[in-house]
């Protein structure tokens, strides 16, 4: 690893005359919806899935695309698991009586018990963090705004790891179903999580990519650093992870950001933009303020993906891309 420069890149610098918080409809799937001047407006990540299969090439037959398909099911169908209402409803499954409130007489200890808890129920790892607003999207993909209600002071912040074995085959359906897969374990573990809490006596909002960016608050919770593909890397699975969290009015303790030196070590490493097929990732030595895409938001230093470019061949391929994930070194070391 390169080291002569020692200066750390922590945790998500900001600029703050140009930062505005984002409005999810300005991500690459809320401008596949919503934005009329984009070329791939209205056009969905398996449109070409039919004449795809009908090839019949490995990696892209009707037999897999049928495994993405089954891979995504609760991603898609447990609802609840992403939904900011309800917040406070634990008896949902069961009619049981619920305990009065747990007394949180030791923070350390509550936050200890929750990533236990979270271990528990599939999370790889988890921080937690102070609930940083900057992050908080202005507006979901429906156009509704976002407010996070009184009370809520902390994010936990839990990482579902993938497997890089079937990634190794990316871009194909078989890297995509492990993606799914990611998904689904996301919502299970979310929404145990959340019922956790709701039992405890609190409140908790669960999320996966909605309601706030992910990326910055796993950063601000010590799990990682953004690196040169756009993507959170850990020292532990490299980019090999899915992010999600619950937000919560339980008292916890916070997680310090660490510099454990990656993204240092992406200034002298350039193979996920070596490996990208459509160039969609920078190679310039240091990140900045530039941004390549309407779907990047202003004000944050980090390399910016060309995201535009990487949905369009996620379209191309009938589904996903996960090879700026499996070849990055830090994604190989593990
Ligand atoms: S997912 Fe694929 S296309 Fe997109 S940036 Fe990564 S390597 Fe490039
Ligand atoms: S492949 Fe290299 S440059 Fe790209 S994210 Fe991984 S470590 Fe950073």
């Amino acid at each position: 690893m390169p080291t002569e420069d020692k200066k750390p890149i922590l945790p998500v610098e900001v600029d703050r005359d140009t930062y505005r918080r984002f409005d999810q409809r300005k991500n690459v799937f809320g401008r596949m919806l919503h934005d009329t001047g984009a070329d791939f407006h209205k056009v969905g990540m398996y449109d070409l899935v039919k004449e795809i299969i009908g090839e019949d090439v490995e990696g892209y037959t009707h037999m897999d695309f049928a495994r993405v398909r089954g891979a995504w099911a609760v991603y898609n169908h447990f609802h609840q698991a992403f939904c900011r209402e309800g917040s406070t409803e634990a008896n949902t499954v069961m009619e049981e009586v619920i305990p009065d409130r747990y007394e949180v007489e030791d923070k350390k200890k509550m936050s200890q018990q929750v990533k236990e808890t979270a271990g528990i129920y599939g999370a790889c790892k988890t921080g937690i963090t102070k609930i940083n607003h900057d992050w908080i999207y202005t507006h979901d993909m429906d156009g509704k705004p976002i407010h996070i209600p009184e009370g809520y002071k902390n994010a936990i912040v839990m990482l579902i790891k993938i497997d890089k074995e079937p990634l190794t085959a990316s871009p194909s359906m078989v890297a995509g179903t492990e993606n799914a897969l990611g998904y689904s374990r996301m919502a299970f573990v979310i929404g145990c999580m959340a019922q956790f809490i709701r039992t405890l006596g609190y409140k908790a909002i669960p999320m996966g990519n909605d309601t706030a960016l992910s990326i910055p608050l796993a950063v601000e919770a010590g799990l990682g650093e953004m690196g040169r593909n756009g993507l959170l890397i850990t020292p532990e699975y490299g980019p090999a992870v899915k992010i999600c969290k619950v937000f919560t009015d339980l008292p916890l303790d916070h997680d310090e950001p660490r510099d454990h030196g990656i993204a240092r070590y992406c200034k002298g490493c350039k193979r996920c933009a070596d490996t990208c097929e459509v160039d969609a990732i920078s190679s310039e030595d240091e990140p900045s303020y530039r941004t390549v895409s309407e779907s990047n938001n202003s004000g944050i230093k980090r390399w910016a993906v060309d995201v535009d470019r990487c949905y369009k061949f996620w379209v191309g391929n009938g589904g996903d891309c996960s090879t700026c994930i499996s070849e990055c070194i830090f994604t190989k070391s593990h």
